[in-house]
């Protein structure tokens, strides 16, 4: 006999979400969930994503690197804000019932739920075409949520990690490719960089439609320009040994689903950077500067300009 909707949520849900957040009144399992409000000085941040299968991920990827991804890309989108995960609820629209997948996917969403203490407050499982939305709750102080808005002439502009992996990974083959695959199916929130920055960042976005596409929503927000050295990219060894020189910037500059923050800052803050880098066990790297005026200009180390590569972000429709 096939469980049903409620016995699936409460199998499923219901049962990895117990709590002992004393914020959260009443967790799932109610017709809603039930939240303390943040204390006075904290303020809320919401997000929410829909992940629709062969559009955003291959309906065959492995149910586990599914539900992995549509919980990180979301928790990247809180790390942008410098916002701490709190809660989350899950809609989870299924073609057929396969519990073998299910239990899969919550193995995977479950993990990164857990790894940085968020609750799931609420799920809902309907009948359709292969479809994930997760809409995503945290807390940051107020005076400290860090925007898109906030760049200024003269900062100095950083990213996390290496850029172009997870873009790589759609055309890359053999089995030199598994790390590019693993970025794509497996993205890294960097919740901790984005609590790290709360106080030093002057604006932050994260990397989900390429970098030229991202940093253009700094420069448009904050009114103003900025110049990328290429050379000073961040790209992987794995990358690197994939292709040549240009390609591997051009997938750089234009690679969605990489996830990594990118950040403008004072340039006093370098070496408060390299430490913290080294503490999270994660590098940053200074890309460029931010300028008067509008636009981004590439150039290389030695002062030539780059040309703009032809696919700027991901363009949804
Ligand atoms: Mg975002």
């Amino acid at each position: 006999m096939s469980l049903n909707e409620f016995e699936l949520v409460d199998l499923y849900f219901k049962a990895q979400a117990q709590t002992s957040d004393s914020d959260v009144i009443l967790g799932i399992g109610d017709d809603a969930a039930l939240i303390q409000p943040p204390a006075t000085g904290e303020v809320l941040a919401f997000s929410v994503d829909t992940l629709v299968a062969d559009i955003h991920f291959h309906a065959t990827d492995p149910a586990h690197a599914i539900g992995y991804k549509a919980l990180a890309v979301n928790f990247s989108d809180l790390a942008a804000m410098g916002a701490t995960p709190r809660y989350v609820l899950l809609a989870l629209t299924l073609p057929t019932l396969d519990e073998a997948w299910l239990a899969e996917f919550c193995r995977g969403f479950f993990t990164l739920l857990k790894e940085h203490r968020a609750i799931l407050i609420g799920g809902d499982i309907t009948h359709g075409p292969l479809s994930i939305t997760v809409q995503v709750t945290g807390t940051v102080p107020r005076t400290q949520a860090l925007t898109r808005a906030g760049a200024h002439v003269g900062d100095v502009i950083y990213v996390t990690g290496t850029l172009g992996d997870a873009a790589a990974a759609l055309t890359a083959r053999g089995a030199q490719c598994g790390p590019l695959v693993q970025r794509l199916q497996y993205p890294t929130a960097r919740i901790n960089w984005g609590l790290a920055l709360r106080g030093h960042a002057h604006a932050m976005i994260d990397i989900s439609d390429g970098l030229l596409a991202d940093l253009g929503h700094i420069c448009e927000q904050s009114k103003v320009g900025a110049r990328i050295n290429v050379d000073r990219l961040p790209l992987s060894s794995v990358l690197r040994n994939e292709m040549d020189y240009a390609s591997a910037l051009n997938l750089a500059l234009t690679g969605g689903d990489d996830y990594e923050l990118c950040f403008t800052i004072a340039p006093t803050q370098a070496d408060w950077l390299q430490q913290t880098a080294q503490t999270l066990n994660c590098p940053v790297q200074c890309i460029g500067e931010i300028t008067a005026g509008s636009g981004i200009d590439l150039v290389t180390e030695t002062g030539e300009s780059w040309p703009e590569p032809t696919k700027s972000g991901y363009q949804h429709f």
